[in-house]
């Protein structure tokens, strides 16, 4: 399916790995030039180069740490006028709902929510003077059903998701859709991360922490980067302007729920 955005200029944030190097590639096969991100330069070299080579757009590297404000200005001045912008960050750290305190509170809110938020912000007033733009929101499945030890990720997502639902029909009228996109359990290091607390917890190999895992998904294996890029950029696609303010969930069907 041709998706209508070659030539278009797209902005995805912690990027170099995982789901946003996931997103970062759908996007490029599509013909979009990119400004992509992550803190380490050396591994947001080696990607951006990999694309380049593979599917020949313009990209452009900011190595910064996205979630303060000084990152979020040097991304934004080299992005420029976008007209996609793909928003992604670390996750916060697993824990109990007994060990979390203001500042941890306030580092979460500052990754995944108040920065994806300063990103719209800056972005949105220019892709609608110009009629036309796509906004996706990496977020979580914990925003349909929380996972209890990602009680950060829980509360920081949900917030974004309030915002979202709001924002995204104030910007529809001109041209401009915003959605979120849920993964569940993709093979990236942020799941071998996870999957090592159950290793530490259970005494179990790293093999059979994924088993286990593995067999609460339907689907009965983790997602891939590149699965989540393909639903990514269909969202922003020309043939996506219908859909705004949605939750998209990309999770081999874990999270449990009818709708
Ligand atoms: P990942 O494989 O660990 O990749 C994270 C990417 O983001 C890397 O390129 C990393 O590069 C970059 N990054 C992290 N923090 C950054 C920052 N502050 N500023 C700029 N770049 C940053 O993670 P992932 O699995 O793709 O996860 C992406 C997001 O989806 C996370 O928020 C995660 O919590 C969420 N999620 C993931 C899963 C899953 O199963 N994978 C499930 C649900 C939700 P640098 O380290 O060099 O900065």
């Amino acid at each position: 399916m041709d998706l209508g955005i070659r030539g278009k200029r797209g902005l995805v944030t912690a990027s170099s790995k995982g789901l946003g190097r996931g997103c970062a590639e759908a996007l490029a096969e599509a013909g979009v030039d990119l400004v992509m991100n992550a803190r380490g330069a050396e591994a947001l070299a080696e990607t951006a180069e990999a694309i380049r080579a593979a599917h020949g757009v313009d990209v452009t590297e900011v190595a910064c740490d996205v979630t303060t404000e000084e990152g979020q200005e040097k991304v934004l001045e080299a992005a420029g006028a976008v007209d996609i912008l793909v928003t992604n960050a670390g996750g916060p750290p697993p824990g109990m709902w007994s060990d979390w305190d203001r500042e941890d509170f306030i580092k979460a809110l500052d990754a995944n929510m108040l920065t994806p938020i300063a990103l719209m912000k800056a972005s949105l007033p220019g892709m609608m003077e110009r009629g036309w733009g796509r906004v996706v929101n990496i977020t979580s499945q914990s925003v349909r059903a929380p996972i209890g030890v990602l009680g950060l990720s829980n509360a920081a997502r949900t917030g974004l998701t309030g915002y979202v639902a709001g924002t995204a029909r104030q910007v529809a009228r001109q041209g401009v859709t915003i959605n979120n996109l849920l993964p569940g359990i993709h093979a990236t290091d942020r799941a071998d991360a996870l999957d090592g607390g159950v290793v530490k917890a259970q005494g179990i190999t790293l093999e059979e922490a994924r088993a286990k895992r593995s067999d609460t998904i339907p689907v009965g294996r983790y997602g891939t980067r590149q699965e989540f890029g393909a639903a990514c950029a269909f969202l922003c696609s020309q043939h996506a302007g219908f859909i705004v303010g949605q939750n998209l969930l990309a999770d081999g069907g874990a999270t449990n729920i009818t709708m």
